[in-house]
């Protein structure tokens, strides 16, 4: 299972929001809780507490319901210019391209633009 390399990809977002329902952990880094709170108009602590918890030793997470994150709205992301950098690198986390073509194919399984992705070997 060869790691994948980002020439392996042809990515172009369909914006269908799938992503973004799938049930996992979206977690913040530093300063983008901050962020957030900033872009929503909150204060940071009422921000932390409505909208995130702390999973256990990982870090700060949002707070997922069982329609997804809390911020897609009309299947669009409605902090998308302070969404955390785990939603604007994707798919192209060290996670996944080190998981070469079996962790892309699970990916494929949500997200419609990932299966159209992977360049032709050769
Ligand atoms: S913050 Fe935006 S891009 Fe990230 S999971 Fe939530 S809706 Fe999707
Ligand atoms: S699932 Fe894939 S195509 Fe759909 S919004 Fe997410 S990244 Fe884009």
């Amino acid at each position: 299972m060869a790691r994948l390399k980002r020439e392996d990809i042809d990515f172009t977002c369909e914006k269908c929001g799938a992503c973004c329902r799938v049930e996992g952990y979206v977690f913040l880094e530093a300063g983008e809780a901050e962020r957030l709170a900033g872009f929503l108009g909150m204060r940071l602590k009422e921000f932390k507490k409505q909208y995130t918890y702390w999973f256990f030793i990982f870090g700060r997470v949002l707070r997922t319901q069982s329609t997804g994150c809390p911020f897609l709205v009309n299947n669009r992301c409605s902090v998308y210019e302070a969404r955390p950098k785990q939603c604007s690198s994707f798919p192209y986390w060290k996670r996944i391209l080190n998981g070469g073509t079996k962790e892309w194919a699970h990916i494929s399984g949500y997200c419609p633009a990932a299966g159209k992705a992977l360049k032709p070997k050769g």
